[in-house]
């Protein structure tokens, strides 16, 4: 009896799955290079003959499973971003957001790209816009619409995050779209980068910022109050002050939940079961799932979102709810995203989960 039960049971989460990773998505905490594959890495390393002390593919897949915060930062500037010596080198990562935007079904993505190292590597900035913002057409035509929020890093200074920006407004393309501040929170206060925000804003860029990540609320509260951040990556440091919950839930401001990548860095939560992702959907603020770097963590959206529901720790309806967040917390037209949710909604309704579409 126990093993029918157990049978059924396995049967109807396949079922799930299978709806799940069936239903058009939006994703839009992701950064590009953490969505690179092994194969390119590897494939970089031998091209331009790196000397970066890895000697085979094997090798090289070992580091890509990090077990640490030194590991994942070691991975992704002195290995991925490493790699990134030409414009060219560019391409592998359209091709990898191909392949991982098309096995999630993922219609809309807007990512984060990070322009400091490659810069540093010697690549040229107009020739980076261009190259990416090619790949960004091409996608298009594909029926997979990406757009670009260029990531600038705590850990590189003020004087840096204005020279990025400075660069992105000289070279004005549609499919960059934003600023946000990535790195380190520990390294210096978001409040730093406010004329760097200022500016940005100005010259209407959407901004976002990471923040609660790997310090405490008052890092959510500077990129709220000061930077005028219009969503928040991650958040999650949010759970220890109701004053900043009530503010960014009448605020209505997004939070990019990676909870994968949250568990990882094992700051406010170890478990699924510890992650506020549950008490801020529960408090009524706005609550989307992402991956952040689906690669290095080793998930991709589709199992961000039935890791949640085989945990318990939301029901279908809710999961449902979370992914039409995804939808609306996008910078796109109010009325794209209408048509967006409306294909989603047409999915979920003409299969056999009708019952747990959202109320509109
Ligand atoms: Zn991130």
């Amino acid at each position: 009896m126990q093993k029918k039960a157990s049978r059924v049971v396995t049967e109807e989460s396949q079922s799930v799955r299978s709806f799940i990773a069936s239903l058009p998505k939006t994703e839009i905490h992701l950064h590009i290079e953490g969505l690179v594959s092994v194969d390119s890495i590897w494939s970089l390393i031998q091209k331009h003959k790196l000397d970066i002390g890895i000697r085979s593919r094997r090798e090289l897949k070992k580091r890509f499973q990090v077990t640490s915060l030194t590991e994942f930062i070691d991975l992704f500037i002195n290995i991925i971003q490493a790699c990134l010596r030409s414009e060219e080198d560019l391409t592998y990562l359209i091709d990898d957001t191909r392949t991982y935007l098309t096995r999630n079904n993922i219609r809309y993505a807007e990512i984060f790209f990070a322009p400091t190292k490659l810069i540093k590597n010697g690549l040229d900035f107009d020739r980076i816009i261009s190259i990416l913002d090619t790949g960004a057409d091409q996608l298009r035509g594909e029926g997979l619409d990406v757009r670009y929020i260029v990531d600038v890093s705590r850990g590189f200074g003020l004087e840096n995050a204005m020279r990025n920006l400075e660069l992105t407004l000289a070279h004005p393309t549609e499919n960059i779209i934003g600023l946000g501040l990535g790195g380190a929170e520990q390294s210096g206060p978001a409040r730093e980068y406010e004329p760097v925000f200022q500016k940005a804003r100005a010259a209407g860029l959407k901004v976002v910022a990471h923040a609660g990540e790997d310090v405490g609320p008052e890092s959510i509260w500077d990129t709220v109050d000061i930077l005028g951040a219009q969503r928040i990556g991650h958040g999650i440091s949010a759970i220890q002050d109701r004053k900043l919950m009530d503010h960014l839930k009448e605020r209505g401001i997004p939070l990019e939940i990676c909870p994968t990548s949250n568990l990882f860095t094992r700051k406010y939560a170890t478990s699924l079961r510890e992650h506020p992702i549950r008490a801020f959907f529960d408090h009524g603020m706005y609550v989307t799932v992402n991956t952040d770097d689906p690669t290095l963590f080793g998930v991709e959206l589709n199992e961000e979102y039935t890791g949640l529901l085989e945990a318990g720790i939301f029901t279908l309806p809710e999961l449902l709810q979370i992914l039409k967040n995804g939808v609306f917390a996008t910078f796109l037209s109010d009325q794209r995203k209408t048509e967006i949710w409306a294909e989603i909604e047409s999915t979920i309704r003409a299969s056999d989960f009708a019952d747990a579409a959202p109320q509109t």
